[in-house]
């Protein structure tokens, strides 16, 4: 039964409530009760598996979907994102766009578990500080920004990613751009002739296979 293992692996061993990755502490914490977790997650392999994406796409059984605990889904109406929280987590605005315009989502089928994932490795309040420090080197920042909410509202978000590797035959045309010059004849300002080099673009239709 993995659900069983994988939720008794995130259970805090003092209160049973869910344990929640620390990214300062780079451990199970309890947000409850304060505990470390002497569970681990394994950090240390990082290895990569690659699937043949038809294989996996065709193959993918029912018992790899899902996330295998409650989860909420809501769209935003704005952007259009759909984010996945936890039950008792409330969004106010949209993580992508900022937008207030969440609703309910029905996922019709169950997303595809992830296989791996890359802890936090910055706590909220250390990317809080840091994108204080970065506003504040902005020059021509209007100063609004500095105050924005925006840096109070920070919140980590997991996003999924996908690599492909691809083998392309492709057969390409384009127009290309050849830089040329010209002398042009001018007078200066004490009343002089002189001359310049004027850059011109000489356009080719060009073509290749790649
Ligand atoms: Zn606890
Ligand atoms: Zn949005």
């Amino acid at each position: 039964m993995p659900e069983e293992l994988a939720r008794e692996k995130f259970a805090c061993p003092a209160c049973g409530a869910e344990a929640i990755w620390n990214p300062a502490k780079q451990a199970l914490v309890c947000p409850f009760c304060g505990t470390t977790s002497p569970a681990k997650l394994d950090t240390g392999t990082g290895g990569i598996i690659e699937h043949d994406l038809v294989t996996a796409l065709r193959g993918i059984t029912d018992d790899k979907r899902g996330w295998q605990t409650e989860k909420r889904y809501v769209k935003c109406q704005s952007c259009q994102a759909i984010s996945v929280l936890d039950p008792q987590r409330q969004a106010q605005r949209c993580d992508f766009c900022g937008s207030a315009q969440l609703i309910p989502y029905e996922q019709t089928k169950d997303a595809f578990r992830p296989e791996s994932l890359l802890p936090f490795k910055v706590t909220e309040d250390k990317a809080r500080d840091g994108i204080r420090t970065w506003y504040g080197r902005l020059w021509l920042a209007p100063n609004k920004l500095k105050h924005s909410a925006l840096t109070d509202t920070v919140k980590g978000i997991y996003l999924p990613y996908w690599t492909f590797d691809a083998k392309v035959d492709a057969a390409w045309t384009a127009e290309a751009g050849f830089y040329y010059y010209t002398t042009e004849s001018y007078t200066d300002s004490s009343g002089r002739s002189q001359t310049r080099q004027i850059q011109h673009v000489r356009w080719e239709s060009a073509s290749g296979q790649l």
